[in-house]
């Protein structure tokens, strides 16, 4: 970084750029402070508050009484493979609903596994298809399980959950959810979607440190699931029923993980919950795109599609613009964003979540300006727009 570049750079508390990207994410400084403990794995005041954490992951789903929560150590594909190889058993066939590269992720665990598998596959800009689900739920009593991903962070897409969790309970199958990077910020009431398990980790939306995954299941179906992971480390059906006899984790827990998670499931239920936490992550994403759009960048997505979590932009075709520039450029003002990830389109992400507020939605904005200013661009005039549908 030059000298030049750091003058005013935007600045978290902790002195880093801001994270616009799909994780790890901006965290507060008093998530990172919660870390400066040192727990054995035994101590009781850790114990608690492991506790504490796995009651408040139910309760984000309202499944007291019906619901458990198992944790795990990892990133969130970790906690997904788990719920894959713990869910589905060997003779079980699954229907992956893909419309991303983390509906994509599902199908390669599926081989890694050797579970089979039937899969429909949408573009990156279409939501799962909910017909063609019911069609083949009809024809094919073969499928035992069905997984689909609530927010799918490649494009930002919301998928229909509700009424694919309608259609899967309608035909008596199981539903897996891939909630990622929409759990804690779009409603998942399990008295209103009905599924047997839902993964999400500690750094999304619930703004924790990374490091842990988690799965929120049905007790009744997670009971049925012993002996079906092919995976000793990822068996969360073990791992619950050993959390059920000694409260501890089966291997060494990732404490300093747990500690920041205790304290942001306290700032996320501040800030209200679900309601509030999605509420300004919407408010975070109307401010991003009106913004882009105002000068002249457009979204992937229509308004009606996109989830508030990470917004994909067509990549403009003005031959001044230099993604690279612009990425640096912007980094060096503060905000680190993201390249894209999508087949359909050349394209660029923002995401609007974790520790960020309208303020540093402003900041990325002005930082934008100044980047398209470097470049003597007026306004965005033309974007590399999909092939033809
Ligand atoms: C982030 C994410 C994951 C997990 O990715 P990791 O890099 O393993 O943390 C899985 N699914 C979705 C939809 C995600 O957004």
């Amino acid at each position: 970084m030059t000298d030049n570049s750091s003058i005013d750079a935007a600045r978290s508390p902790s002195g880093d750029p801001y994270l616009l990207t799909p994780g790890p994410l901006t965290t507060s400084l008093s998530v990172k402070q919660a870390m400066l403990h040192d727990y054995g794995s035994r101590d009781a005041t850790f114990i608690d508050l492991n506790a504490r954490i796995l009651e408040r992951l139910v309760a984000i789903v309202n499944g007291a009484g019906s619901h458990v929560s198992v944790p795990l150590q990892g990133s969130g594909t970790f906690v997904v493979e788990a719920m894959i190889g713990v869910f589905v058993p060997a003779d079980g066939k699954l229907l992956i609903l893909i419309n991303g590269a983390y509906g994509q992720r599902i199908a390669k665990i599926c081989d890694y596994y050797r579970r089979s598998y039937l899969v429909h596959e949408s573009s990156e800009d279409v939501p799962v298809d909910t017909a063609l689900l019911d069609a083949t739920l009809a024809a094919d009593t073969g499928i035992s399980h069905v997984v689909v991903v609530h927010c799918e962070t490649t494009s930002g897409i919301l998928n229909p959950i509700k009424e694919v969790s309608q259609i899967v309970a309608r035909h008596q199958r199981s539903l897996l959810i891939d909630s990622m990077s929409a759990f804690g910020a779009l409603p998942l009431d399990a008295s209103e979607i009905e599924f047997d398990a839902v993964v999400a980790s500690s750094n999304k939306c619930l703004e924790g440190a990374p490091g842990m995954g988690f799965c929120v299941a049905r007790a009744r179906a997670l009971e049925k699931t012993e002996g079906n992971s092919p995976s000793l480390v990822l068996d969360l059906y073990e791992q619950w029923r050993a959390m059920q006899k000694n409260r501890q984790w089966r291997f060494t827990p990732p404490t300093h993980v747990l500690l920041a998670f205790d304290q942001a499931l306290s700032e996320f239920e501040a800030e209200g919950g679900v309601a509030g936490r999605g509420g300004r992550y919407r408010a975070n994403c109307d401010l991003l795109v009106s913004g882009m759009r105002a000068m002249g960048f457009t979204t992937l997505l229509p308004d009606e599609l996109q989830a508030p979590i990470i917004i994909t932009f067509h990549m403009p075709a003005n031959p001044e613009f230099d993604f690279n520039a612009f990425y640096d450029g912007l980094k060096a003002q503060g905000y680190v964003i993201y390249p894209g990830k999508l087949t359909v389109a050349d394209s660029f992400r923002m995401g609007c979540i974790g520790r960020l507020d309208q303020q540093h939605m402003l900041g990325a904005l002005d930082a934008v300006r100044n980047m398209l200013d470097q470049f003597g661009i007026d306004k965005i005039s033309a974007t590399c727009e999909s092939p033809a549908a």
